[in-house]
């Protein structure tokens, strides 16, 4: 079903398949942006914190026809009764009107994890541990983004300190709207074959509004009606195909 969207702006990504090459400039940038802390050694897949992992697609095919994708899988910014802040008793998550970005506040968050059971994209992270860095290592930390303690949940915001950062550069120069090249996720910067594309979905004149609606592009369990502001783009039929059938990313 469509939904006319209330929101201001809309911000959201497309990840074009057909250029990642799974390097994972994405996961480190992200991680350093955002203060997440090295994995502790207890960590598994499910228990360690990592905000943006790239996952791979296989067509299942024999030599030589073998094909593999790497995706890279983020919250996917659900926009319409969004699962996370529907469950979550304590308000700690919430859509702003104004980006509709999904935003996580950790100081309301109790450790329920009835937001990671909702999440239907497997996005949130529980922090099992007290987050530490190696010696020397804080000293490159990010202060514009306030570490996550034991027992909450945390996901990605779109590197919300860079939203900040840009509303304050444009408030000291005298501007009510950022600049669109102001404000850009780390992992769009520090991916080194330009496969996301983010902006304002709500500007139809954008790139991303554009590539959002190209036929190529995708989103995974669309079927849910989540409205994702996070699409995929392929060429390739075969990773369209495999992603409208996948029962979970
Ligand atoms: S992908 Fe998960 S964490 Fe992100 S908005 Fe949707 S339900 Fe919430
Ligand atoms: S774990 Fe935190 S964010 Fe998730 S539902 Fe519970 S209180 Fe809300």
């Amino acid at each position: 079903m469509e939904h006319a969207s209330m929101l201001k702006s809309r911000y959201g990504m497309v990840i074009d398949l057909d250029r990642c090459n799974g390097c994972g400039n994405c996961m480190i940038a992200c991680a350093v942006e955002n203060n997440v802390a090295p994995a502790e050694q207890k960590a598994n897949e499910r228990t360690g914190v990592t905000w943006l992992r790239v996952a791979t697609m296989v067509n299942d095919a024999s030599f030589p026809e073998t094909d593999q994708v790497f995706v890279p899988v983020m919250c996917q910014q659900c926009e319409h009764e969004t699962p996370c802040v529907s469950v979550c008793p304590q308000n700690a998550v919430d859509l702003d009107p104004e980006t509709g970005i999904v935003g996580q506040v950790p100081q309301r968050c109790l450790g329920c994890r009835y937001c990671m059971t909702a999440c239907p994209y497997h996005a949130r992270y529980f922090n099992w541990w007290d987050p530490s860095w190696p010696a020397g290592m804080e000293r490159s930390m990010n202060p514009d983004v306030a570490p996550r303690m034991r027992g909450i949940v945390e996901k990605c915001n779109f590197c919300h300190g860079r939203l900040h950062q840009a509303r304050t550069k444009a408030a000291a120069e005298g501007r009510r709207e950022i600049d669109p090249a102001e404000y850009i996720p780390a992992c769009v910067a520090a991916c080194p074959a330009k496969a996301i594309t983010f902006g304002d979905l709500e500007d139809k004149t954008s790139e991303v509004a554009k590539l959002s609606e190209h036929p190529h592009s995708f989103r995974f369990l669309a079927r849910l009606g989540t409205g994702s502001k996070v699409s995929y783009h392929s060429s390739k039929e075969w990773v369209r195909n495999r992603a409208a059938s996948l029962k979970s990313v």
